[in-house]
């Protein structure tokens, strides 16, 4: 597969005028795989020891997870069988379904509180049928997957040297990673994660424990978790959030409701309220997402005026 060291770094002169800052964007939609982002990263460092061919894979998440999309690939790519356990409401001909038949991934559509309980009906039936099952952590939030964005992190940094990185933060594996390489960067970098999901102190401590994998365990301050921008939770946006994404595509930039657009609102924001001194540094850290655009923009059709987002 594709080498993934390769630096995707990109300044953007336009949006850093506007906004006061020198703007980098280090761009892991753009990673030589199909559609790309930080799962890719994660699944890869998480499967690079699994040699086993006959390998059931099983793992969870929502019917539009990036985390099963990325492992049905990786597992079709290694010719390796996956199984996932999805959870939300969604027409069978949804095209994330689809796409996990075309890759050839199996699926059951449970309720949320029936995940636990398929995972181990699946374990056991593999198990009785004589094949390995790996049991792979929903959001890829294990040590190899923040390990991998420890190594990243330390080598944008190291070339970039920027002030403040912004990325959309969930199970914080990413973020942990990469705060792992700002601790130990020679110039002082911090990392500001900005959640797309879960509040305060649960979602600081997912991205501590994440860094603590794969470094020391990080002094408090050195964990920035901006929970303010999580627009009611996982899935939910506002249209603070809606707005921002619309200025992101304005600027050549393709982001989603879901992840991406809010740490970009979430960084115009900090900016906006004088939280990043003009000059700065700054390095958004754009994880991936696009298919999560499409699918909003497949809900939200054009408007009479011609402008997508409306009003
Ligand atoms: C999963 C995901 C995230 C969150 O990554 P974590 O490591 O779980 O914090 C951010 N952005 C996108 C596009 C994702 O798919």
């Amino acid at each position: 597969m594709t080498d993934q060291s390769r630096s995707l770094l990109e300044r953007h002169d336009r949006l850093g005028d506007e906004l006061g800052v020198e703007l980098f964007l280090q761009r892991d939609d753009l990673l030589p795989f199909p559609l790309a982002g930080n799962k890719y990263r994660k699944l890869r460092a998480e499967l690079a020891e699994e040699r086993r061919g006959d390998v059931v894979l099983v793992t969870a998440g929502a019917i539009d997870s990036n985390h099963c999309r990325t492992l049905a690939f990786l597992a079709a790519a290694r010719g390796q069988f996956v199984h996932l356990v999805l959870h939300g409401d969604s027409p069978p001909n949804t095209p994330a379904l689809l796409m996990f038949d075309r890759l050839g991934a199996r699926y059951d559509l449970v309720a949320p509180d029936a995940i636990g309980n398929q995972i181990q009906n699946l374990v056991t039936r593999y198990t009785i049928a004589g094949k390995p099952v790996r049991v792979v952590e929903g959001g890829c939030h294990t040590p190899s997957g923040a390990q991998a964005y420890r190594q990243i992190g330390a080598q944008v940094i190291a070339e970039l040297q920027p002030d403040l990185v912004f990325v959309a933060s969930g199970t914080g594996a990413t973020q942990g990673g990469l705060t792992a390489a700002a601790i130990e960067a020679d110039r002082p970098c911090r990392v500001a994660g900005i959640s797309v999901a879960r509040s305060g102190e649960r979602g600081a401590e997912s991205v501590r424990e994440a860094a603590t994998w794969v470094g020391g365990a990080p002094a408090a301050a050195a964990v920035t978790f901006l929970d303010q921008y999580r627009d009611g939770g996982y899935g939910k946006h506002s249209a603070a959030t809606r707005s921002a994404v619309l200025r992101a595509w304005q600027h050549g930039l393709p982001l989603d409701t879901t992840y991406t657009g809010k740490a970009f609102r979430g960084m115009l924001d900090e900016i906006a309220a004088g939280a990043v001194a003009p000059g700065t540094r700054v390095l958004f850290w754009h994880t991936g997402g696009l298919w999560n655009a499409l699918t909003d923009l497949s809900r939200h059709p054009r408007s009479a005026s011609g402008n997508e987002m409306g009003q």
